[in-house]
């Protein structure tokens, strides 16, 4: 995309408990854009909502930002030239705006009581007309106004729509969205208590703070029209303008808690990386060349621009960012940032202290060789402690049908003596060398008139409690020979001890 100035963009939530990942995704694109075209990025809190009472809070937003491993140039936190960055903050801007705006006629003051606007709404509905304002105090007189602020009345200021027309808001991803004026409402813009509504705070902003590009969700498609129309009675300049797609669930509804996670802290809790999340979200709705699916964020910035930005709504798909995490994890990271990314989950588990797996040392390298082994499998960081705990723990949750399971046709009898003979076979030789431990497991099943796959699993069940693990002497090189003598032995007292229970049970 040509741009002739500097780009300069801005991220402008309400203050938010987490971030929403439909929010995360807009923060994207506004990010990749800007970074793409060298510009700024300027970050803004909009806390004019005396509602929800969150005013200069920055909530949970500096940390998944950061988390994503996105910045901002300007705003909280950083400062900058247009502060303040706080909505809340900057009332008497917004004040003197509105004033303005009355002044030269483009907007009046509004001393309808809210019980009067409900009535409004509520006869023009029965009337089935729209149920918007019926602009009531637009031709009040000058004094009839006077003579209201002399009884200490509160008004709203409203935008006073013009009669007739059309206004087009030039969307850079839609082409232009036209509407009849006649469809649009004299819209509050500074609200009895002095605070800005959305559309005066947003659009004041957005020209003091030189914002030149402005990426939104598609959701705000509905108020372009008053904001080409602010921007008019301001005699302004408007930002290029585009609404990026909303996000939809698979059965292409509103993404919502009924997908799955919705929040980035969510994500994080469940063991998403944040590249994999900023790659998948980069990839809804823009893509390259519709078949390359993984970039690193230099890539997208040098790739990301708003030409392939498509305007359909698009399918956040829960399984796909699930695969596209297990990716990363497996031919992404390098063994040692998978390491990084594990230990504090294993740690969390108890699994592992943290303090004796620093890099260099053996329990370092011990987490890593069970990574290297179990990564193909690992969909989610999550996922980690439960899949490697074995590795870890030596009390394994023995059972009856994982040491002599049916399926193998072992007696009791045979599994005993099969485990003492393991252990001998494993003593025998460095369970570094895979090929050996292979041959002398081979040698012993045949000795002991076993298939090699009845003596392999009862192996694989004694020194993982597992009937499913990596191949046999690859999980055996990486437990280590003193590791694996102790589980045998406990296998074979298990079996012992359990010996009553399962007498009978065989075949
Ligand atoms: N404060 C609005 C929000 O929470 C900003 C919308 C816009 O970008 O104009 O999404």
């Amino acid at each position: 995309m040509k741009i002739d100035r500097p780009v300069r963009t801005r991220f402008a939530p309400s203050p938010t408990g987490d971030l929403h990942v439909g929010s995360a995704h807009t923060t994207l694109f506004n990010w990749l854009f800007t970074r793409h075209h060298g510009g700024t990025v300027v970050l803004r809190i909009e806390d004019t909502d005396q509602k929800r009472l969150v005013q200069h809070s920055l909530g949970g937003i500096p940390d998944a930002l950061a988390w994503l491993g996105i910045d901002w140039d300007e705003g909280p936190e950083v400062g900058g030239p247009f502060g303040p960055y706080f909505q809340s903050e900057r009332t008497a801007l917004y004040q003197a705006h509105a004033q303005q705006l009355v002044e030269q006629g483009h907007a009046y003051y509004c001393f309808c009581t809210p019980e009067r606007l409900e009535e409004v709404r509520r006869e023009r509905s029965a009337r089935g007309l729209p149920t918007g304002y019926d602009r009531h105090c637009r031709n009040l007189t000058p004094e009839e106004v006077a003579a209201n602020f002399a009884a200490g009345l509160q008004p709203t200021v409203r935008l006073k729509v013009p009669d007739e027309g059309q206004v087009t808001v030039d969307d850079l991803i839609r082409g232009p969205i036209t509407v009849d004026v006649r469809t649009l409402e004299d819209a509050i813009l500074l609200k009895s208590d002095g605070y800005p509504t959305y559309h005066l705070a947003n659009v004041v902003d957005d020209h003091l703070m030189e914002i030149t590009h402005i990426l939104r969700g598609e959701e705000w498609i509905p108020t372009a029209p008053l904001h080409v129309l602010l921007y008019r009675a301001f005699g302004w300049e408007m930002p290029a303008i585009a609404h990026l797609m909303l996000l939809l669930g698979p059965d292409r509804k509103k993404l919502s808690k009924r997908h799955g996670s919705t929040s980035l802290a969510q994500f994080r809790e469940n063991g998403i990386l944040p590249e994999a999340l900023v790659n998948y979200l980069a990839i809804i709705g823009w893509s390259w060349d519709d078949k390359q699916e993984i970039f690193s964020l230099p890539e997208l910035i040098e790739k990301f621009d708003l030409d392939r930005v498509k305007p359909s709504s698009a399918i956040f798909d829960h399984q796909k960012l699930e695969w596209m995490n297990g990716y990363y994890i497996n031919h992404i990271l390098s063994l040692d940032e998978l390491t990084e990314r594990a230990l504090p989950w294993l740690a969390g588990a108890g699994l592992v202290d943290e303090a004796a797996a620093r890099p260099g040392t053996p329990g370092r390298q011990y987490v890593e060789d069970v990574l290297a082994l179990e990564k193909e499998r690992i969909k989610r960081l999550s996922e980690i402690p439960e899949m490697t705990a074995y590795f870890f723990a030596d009390d394994l949750d023995y059972s009856y049908d994982v040491l002599v399971s049916k399926k193998q046709k072992l007696t009791p009898e045979l599994a005993e003596t099969g485990l003492a003979r393991l252990r001998e076979a494993i003593a025998a030789g460095d369970v570094a060398d895979e090929a050996g431990t292979e041959a002398r497991l081979t040698a012993l099943a045949e000795e002991l008139g076993l298939k090699r796959g009845q003596l392999f699993m009862l192996a694989r069940a004694a020194v993982t409690g597992r009937t499913v693990s990596p191949g046999l002497f690859e999980t055996v090189r990486v437990l280590g020979r003193e590791r694996c003598l102790r589980r045998l032995d406990a296998a074979l007292a298990w079996l012992r001890e359990h010996a009553a229970e399962y007498q009978g049970a065989a075949m």
